[in-house]
């Protein structure tokens, strides 16, 4: 069956370049109306350029489709607030929110300055956080909502001189974590792309011979996926680079499991370690409280 987005609105951020402008493209393509936001900044997120929005929306509208443009950071609550007006104002709805709109500072963290951090933290977690919060009440009266949130493997693995923007990353999804819950029973569904792409953010540091596989355009599909109705997941990862699509799943080790009744010590930490972090007995995690009870009945404490 096609997926198509027919009678729903898209607010796509950061959609002038790279990713977001794929994503924009091909959710048009099938479709959607499309909110094309974009401040049209330098890659540290410096300066403004409304052409860059202008011009994905031409071409959207060259193919046929329908889309607009919007100037407005995603890093202040009201001007991300403007971005859901717009998709209101224009259509009258809203139905997706592709929250991919990202900025770079990195920098060693004795180097960085708690500006570049902050302003880091705004863009990616906060900016995402704004753009939902506006959206969420229209999300609910509607029984309806996808939410594609944009995270990294530089926060769930890590990369050097990337304190900041891991952190942020990493907290996006923390975010719909907890938020999937809330958007449960109203059919709104919060996931996140985990992507690898040679845009201008990423095309000093990929290896050559690679990067040219690694086209932005080769991730959306993933991210058109989850913000269809055929989605019926929420709080998953997707990774998705070079035509290749897994989920990322944090794990939680079977562990080892004291007697509550005694002390007890760091020593027994020490020598235990292995066994605790031994990866090999790791399943999907559901926190320490899904292994508590299990534990505790293994140990004769409860029935
Ligand atoms: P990009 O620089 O080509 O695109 C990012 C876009 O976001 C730009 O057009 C920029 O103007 C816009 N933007 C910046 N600040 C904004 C703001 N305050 N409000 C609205 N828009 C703003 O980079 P990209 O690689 O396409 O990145 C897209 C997203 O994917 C980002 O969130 C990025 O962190 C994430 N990401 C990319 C990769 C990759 O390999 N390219 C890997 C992991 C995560």
């Amino acid at each position: 069956m096609t997926i198509r987005y027919d009678n729903r609105v898209a607010i796509v951020t950061g959609a002038g370049a790279g990713l977001g402008r794929e994503h924009a493209k091909l959710l048009a393509s099938r479709g959607a109306k499309v909110v094309v936001n974009d401040p049209g900044g330098a890659v540290d997120g410096r300066g403004s350029a409304n052409a860059v929005a202008d011009k994905v929306v031409e071409e959207i509208k060259a193919a046929g489709g329908e889309a607009v443009a919007n100037y407005d950071s995603v890093a202040d609550e009201k001007s991300a607030a403007n971005i859901v007006k717009t998709a209101m104002d224009t259509w009258g709805r809203l139905d997706i929110l592709v929250a991919n709109a990202g900025v770079l500072r990195d920098k060693a963290f004795v180097n960085m300055s708690m500006e570049d951090f902050e302003f880091v933290m705004k863009v990616h977690l906060m900016g995402t956080v704004y753009c939902t919060k506006a959206a969420w009440p229209i999300f609910r009266e509607r029984q309806y909502g996808r939410v594609i949130v944009t995270t990294s493997g530089s926060g769930t693995v890590g990369n050097f001189g990337q304190s900041n923007y891991g952190a942020a990353k990493m907290a996006l999804n923390g975010f719909i974590n907890c938020l999937r819950f809330e958007g449960a029973k109203y059919n709104i569904m919060l996931n996140a792309l985990s992507p690898s792409a040679k845009t201008r953010m990423t095309e000093n540091l990929l290896p050559p011979g690679v990067a040219e596989y690694m086209r932005p355009e080769l991730v959306s599909p993933v991210v058109a996926y989850m913000a269809s109705e055929e989605c019926k997941v929420s709080g998953y990862i997707l990774a998705g680079t070079a035509g290749t699509f897994a989920r990322v799943q944090y794990f939680m080790t079977e562990g080892v499991a004291f007697d509550p009744d005694k002390p007890v010590t760091i020593e027994m930490i020490q020598e235990n370690f292995e066994k605790i972090t031994d990866l090999k007995t790791a399943t999907p995690s559901v926190g320490l409280m899904g292994n508590i009870e299990r534990q505790l009945r293994e140990l004769g404490k409860i029935k």
